[in-house]
């Protein structure tokens, strides 16, 4: 095996926690190589809701301008309907944030953070490349062992290895930080609709006894629905059909009985999301770090878990900026374990409020639906509702007047201006998740 090189901090995993993280420390003159073992950054089902704060967030780091050349769907509001009625409804527009949250494609997102580090001189991008294992001297990461798609295995060392690989995290497994991971009772199965065109902007809860649909209008004009089934239940669905997941469907919300039988015409337009949390006393270890999805897996209930991640990559850079820059060889645990508890915080609280919801929703005797009813209800028709709304969806309120913050967008070096956009060419715009396939060319190159 032979040693490649060597970076500051090489950050595993390029979805919205490694792809910011990676963006935001490169754009401070930070050495960092980002690994992404897919080749393109294609995935059809994928958390697309990005919560206002994060929005505000992206703007701040610059993406803005970005963000609205590859297209995204501002979300108006949320309803919950329960048999046909509507019993709570929200208009994001009456949030004190004062900024909507928009859905917009994963491959969409990453493209933008992942050009925007192009700007920094030190910024790698190793797509096609698979996280091996970890190189560890004592008690100390020293960075990993990698290998591109066909090719040997090979060493990159590293002041700070950050674990951004997801739900399955492989760098949290071989780590040693235990997740304590809980199933949840019911998964989730995906799909894709085209948007009616009278279809408003906002996120809708569909309930009927103990099944529920999800349904997220969809940039540019999809829908993008969940549907609720036992754990492990997906095996069943299939035995009894495509017509029955139609019908179950359309008992739901019979506004999409048509389209889901014309346009889900076998398994293959389904994807299975098996719900469960993972939750880790301990996110970090001298040399190592976990966040993201890797660090704390949270249910879909409400769209958080894109949100998390790039909260995550946005309240530790600056303790990564400082251990750096001190010269430190390797970054301790000890100088992230403030932000871990912070965000441990957090994450926790967003975590018992999707468990609250989940035996909510789960609901089927009609004692408990009646409750169910009357709670949603109640808050609809409380004067606190926007406050308890914006202070589960946009917490915490905090982070962007944090001195730590201000200083981190101060030290952000500007993002290259797209040629595109300053001189008008009659060369097509290249599509932000491009990023991917261009550096593919670049490194096999
Ligand atoms: C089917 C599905 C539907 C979802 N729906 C929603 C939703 O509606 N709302 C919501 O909020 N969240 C949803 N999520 C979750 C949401 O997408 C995640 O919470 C969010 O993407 C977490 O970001 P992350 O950067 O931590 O991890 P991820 O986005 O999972 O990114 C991890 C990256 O690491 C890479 N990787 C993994 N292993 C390796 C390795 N060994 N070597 C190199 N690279 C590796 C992966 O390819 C991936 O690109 C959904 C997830 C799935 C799978």
């Amino acid at each position: 095996m032979t040693e490649l090189y060597d970076t500051d901090v090489l950050v595993i995993g390029a979805g919205p926690a490694g792809a910011i993280l990676a963006d935001v420390l490169a754009r401070q003159g930070i050495r960092v190589t980002l690994v992404e073992r897919a080749t393109s950054a294609e995935r059809s089902f994928r958390g697309e809701t990005v919560s206002a704060l994060s929005v505000k967030i992206m703007k701040d780091l610059g993406y803005g301008e970005r963000l609205r050349e590859s297209g995204y769907l501002p979300l108006e509001g949320i309803a919950f309907r329960e048999d046909g009625k509507e019993l709570l409804s929200a208009d994001y527009r009456r949030f004190p944030i004062g900024q909507l949250p928009i859905d917009m494609p994963q491959p969409q997102l990453l493209g933008v953070a992942i050009d925007a580090a192009r700007s920094a001189t030190d910024f790698k991008f190793l797509p096609g490349t698979q996280f091996l294992s970890l190189i560890e001297e004592g008690d100390v990461v020293k960075g990993a062992v990698l290998r591109r798609a066909g090719g040997e295995a090979y060493e990159v060392r590293a002041r700070l290895t950050v674990g951004c690989d997801g739900r399955f995290s492989r760098v949290r497994k071989l780590s040693g930080l235990e997740a304590k991971v809980t199933p949840m009772p019911r998964d989730f199965l995906w799909f894709k609709l085209p948007r009616p065109d009278n279809w408003q902007q906002t996120s809708q809860l569909v309930v009927s006894s103990d099944r529920h649909l999800v349904i997220l209008p969809t940039w540019p004009d999809l829908l993008r629905v969940g549907y609720n089934v036992p754990k492990g239940g997906f095996g069943d669905q299939r035995q009894k059909g495509i017509e029955a997941f139609h019908d179950g469907i359309a008992a739901l919300d019979p506004r999409l009985a048509d389209l889901v039988r014309e346009h889900v015409t076998s398994w293959n337009d389904v994807s299975l999301l098996d719900i469960f949390t993972a939750e880790l006393d301990e996110w970090a270890r001298d040399g190592l770090l976990l966040i993201g999805d890797s660090s704390h897996t949270v249910t879909p209930i409400l769209g958080q878990g894109v949100n998390l991640a790039i909260q995550d990559a946005i309240c530790f850079a600056p303790v990564i900026y400082h251990a750096i820059t001190e010269g430190t060889e390797t970054v301790p645990a000890a100088a992230m374990r403030a932000v871990m508890a912070e965000r441990r915080k957090h994450k926790a609280m967003i975590t018992s409020f999707q468990r609250m919801q989940e035996a909510n929703l789960a609901q089927h005797t009609r004692f408990g639906t009646f409750l169910r009813r009357l709670k949603m209800r109640f808050l609809h028709n409380s004067p606190v509702k926007y406050k308890v709304l914006n202070r589960t969806l946009n917490a915490p309120h905090g982070l962007r007047s944090s001195e730590e913050y201000v200083s981190l967008l101060e030290r952000l070096i500007p993002i290259s201006t797209p040629v595109t956009s300053v001189t008008p060419s009659p060369q097509p715009v290249k599509p932000a998740s491009a990023a991917f396939e261009d550096a593919v060319n670049v490194n096999a190159a």
